[in-house]
C-alpha cells in the first residue's frame, strides 16, 4: 500500500498547522483518462523569474485548494502539483468562417480537474505556459496585458452573474514575449467547467473518428448535462441542451453590452460558459453595429450579430452529431435543421426575459418586445450610454434620450403588479453600475506594463466585484467615457 500524501514534485515544506487535507490539490483527471487521440501529454516550459500578481483566494477555497499552495512557481508551471496530468487538448474550429482541422491548445496546458466544494467538476488550466505540439508557429506564451484583461473581465463577468471561465492566478514570467512590441510575459491560471468546445467535436468529426465522438458525447453529457443520461437520443438531447445554454449565454451578453469579439467555433464552449477573452469589450454608447476587434474587418462578430453567429456555430455542432442523431443521413439532417431553426425563438425567450427585468417588469405582455426595442432605438438615436441609461432608469432618473419613450413605459408599468420600490430593487439587481470600461481597462494595462504598477488592476477588480452596488469613491469607474468609443480597437495579439 502506498502513502496517501501528495506533495509537489519540487517539494516545499508543509506549513506547520496545515491539516492533511490542505496538503494537496485533489486532482481527478477525467479528460486525461479519455483516449490518447483526444489530447497530448505535455509539460509547461519553465521560466526564469516567476512573480505572482494575484491569487484568487475565494475561488481557490471554492475549489477546495488551500491558497497557500498557489505559489508563483505553480502559477507559471515551474512546479507541477502532484496529481496533475498536464496535457494539451486537441480541437479544430471555424475561425471567421474558415475551417481549420487542427488548432488545439497551442499555448495552454490543462493541469487537471478538481471537484469543487459544491460537487462541480472544474478544469485548471495554465494559459501562456509554453509550446505544445499544437503551437504551430506560435511561442506558446501570453503577454501581461491580455492576461490582466482576461483576469479582470472574466471575474467581472462572474460577478455580473454571467456564466464564464474564471481566473485563479496570474503571474509574470520574468521573460519577454515578442509581439508587435516586446512585452512582459505572463501566465493566467484559468478555471472552467470544462474546455470542451464546438471545435472539439469538429476535430473528431472531420477525421470521421466516431468512436472518439461517442466517448466525447457521453463525457459531455455526464459532465455538463447529467439529467440527459439515459435519453432516447443522447446526441439530439445534447444539441438541444447546448442550444439552450448558448441562447441563454449570448442573451446575457446582450444585456450588459458585452461583445466577445472572436466567436469562432473553437471559442464556443459546450457548457455555455463565456470562454477566451481576447479582443472582447463592453459597448459604451448603444449601437447594435458595434465592433471592436481590429481583425474583424466585416463586423462578423458585431454586437447584433452575436445571436446569429451562435446559431451558425450550433449548426456546426449539429453537423458533428448527425451520425448519432439518425442512422439515415437525410433524416438526421432534417431533424438537426429543424432544431437549429428553433434557435432564434430560444434566444428571443432569454433575451426578452432579461430585458423585461432590465426595464422592471415581472408581468408579461405581447407588446413587451416592441417596448424594449423602442427604448433601444431611442438610445441608438441619441448615442446614449448603454450601462448608465439602464442604471439611471433603475434609480428613478429620467434619461433625456428616453423622453419620448418614458410615457409608453409608465403606461405599461401601471399594469405591472409591483410597487415602485420593488421595481427599482429588481432593476438595480440586473442593471450594473460598473462594467469594465474600455478606457479604464487600457489605463490599468498601461500602468502594469509600462510602470509595473498593479494598483489600478487591484482597485478596478475590487470595484467590479460588486457591480450592482454603488460604491463611495468609485465614481470614475461608473462614468461613460467623455468621447464615444467608436474608434476603440482591441487586438487579438494575446
Ligand atoms: P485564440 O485566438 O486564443 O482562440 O487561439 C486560436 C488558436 O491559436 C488556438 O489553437 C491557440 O492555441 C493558438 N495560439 C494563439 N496564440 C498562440 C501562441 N502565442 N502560441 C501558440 N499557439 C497560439
Ligand atoms: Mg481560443
Amino acid at each position: 500500500m502506498s502513502f496517501p500524501e501528495r506533495n509537489f514534485r519540487r517539494s516545499r515544506p508543509i506549513l506547520p498547522g496545515m491539516t492533511e487535507a490542505h496538503r494537496a490539490i485533489a486532482f481527478d483527471n477525467s479528460y486525461a483518462r479519455l483516449p490518447g487521440s483526444m489530447h497530448v501529454g505535455v509539460s509547461p516550459t519553465p521560466v526564469s523569474a516567476p512573480r505572482l500578481i494575484r491569487v484568487n483566494d475565494a475561488l481557490a477555497r471554492e475549489l477546495g485548494i488551500d491558497p497557500a499552495l498557489l505559489t508563483a512557481e505553480v502559477a507559471v508551471g515551474n512546479a507541477i502539483p502532484d496529481g496533475a496530468s498536464p496535457l494539451a487538448q486537441a480541437y479544430a474550429g471555424h475561425q471567421f468562417g474558415n475551417f481549420v482541422p487542427q488548432l488545439g491548445d497551442g499555448r495552454a496546458i490543462l493541469l487537471g480537474e478538481v471537484v469543487d466544494v459544491n460537487g462541480r467538476r472544474r478544469d485548471i488550466q495554465l494559459k501562456g505556459s509554453g509550446r505544445t505540439p499544437f503551437s504551430r508557429g506560435g511561442d506558446g506564451r501570453a503577454a501581461l496585458g491580455p492576461v490582466l484583461r482576461e483576469y479582470l473581465v472574466s471575474e467581472a463577468m462572474s460577478a455580473l452573474g454571467i456564466p464564464t471561465t474564471r481566473a485563479l492566478m496570474a503571474a509574470t514570467t520574468g521573460e519577454r514575449v515578442y509581439r508587435e512590441d516586446v512585452l512582459p510575459g505572463a501566465v493566467l491560471t484559468r478555471v472552467a467547467s470544462s474546455h470542451i468546445r464546438v471545435g472539439t467535436f469538429q476535430f473528431f468529426a472531420v477525421r470521421q473518428d466516431f468512436e472518439a465522438l461517442k466517448l466525447l458525447i457521453d463525457h459531455v453529457i455526464e459532465r455538463h448535462y447529467p439529467a440527459l443520461q439515459g435519453s432516447e437520443n443522447p446526441a439530439l438531447a445534447l444539441l438541444d441542451a447546448v442550444m439552450e445554454a448558448q441562447g441563454s449565454l449570448v442573451a446575457r451578453w446582450a444585456q450588459v453590452g458585452f461583445i466577445h469579439g472572436v466567436m469562432n467555433t473553437d471559442n464556443t464552449s459546450v457548457s455555455g460558459e463565456t470562454i477566451d477573452y481576447g479582443p472582447c469589450a463592453f459597448m459604451d454608447a448603444y449601437d447594435p453595429g458595434t465592433v471592436f476587434s481590429s481583425i474583424d474587418t466585416y463586423g462578423r462578430y458585431a454586437y447584433a450579430n452575436q445571436a446569429p453567429i451562435a446559431q451558425w456555430n450550433l449548426a456546426r455542432l449539429a453537423e458533428t452529431l448527425l451520425a448519432f442523431i439518425d442512422k439515415d443521413r437525410e433524416a438526421a439532417i432534417r431533424i438537426a435543421t429543424e432544431r437549429i431553426e428553433g434557435f432564434p425563438a430560444i434566444y428571443t425567450r432569454h433575451w426578452l426575459a432579461g430585458f423585461r427585468k432590465k426595464i422592471g417588469l415581472v408581468s408579461e405582455e405581447g407588446g413587451d418586445l416592441d417596448l424594449v426595442q423602442a427604448m433601444l432605438d431611442a438610445m441608438q438615436m441619441a448615442r446614449a450610454d448603454f450601462t448608465t441609461t439602464f442604471r439611471m432608469l433603475s434609480t428613478g432618473g429620467e434619461p433625456e434620450a428616453l423622453n419620448h419613450w418614458l410615457p409608453q413605459w409608465r403606461e405599461r408599468l401601471a399594469r405591472d403588479p409591483q410597487t415602485a420600490e420593488e421595481r427599482q430593487a429588481l432593476m438595480r439587481s440586473v442593471n450594473p453600475v460598473y462594467i469594465p470600461r474600455n478606457h479604464l481597462v487600457e489605463e490599468m494595462i498601461s500602468a502594469a506594463v509600462e510602470r509595473q504598477d498593479f494598483g489600478p488592476f487591484a482597485e478596478m477588480l475590487r470595484v467590479l466585484m460588486n457591480p450592482y452596488q454603488e460604491q463611495a469613491g468609485a465614481e470614475r469607474y461608473a462614468q461613460a467615457p467623455a468621447e464615444p468609443d467608436g474608434a476603440y480597437r482591441t487586438f487579438c495579439g494575446t
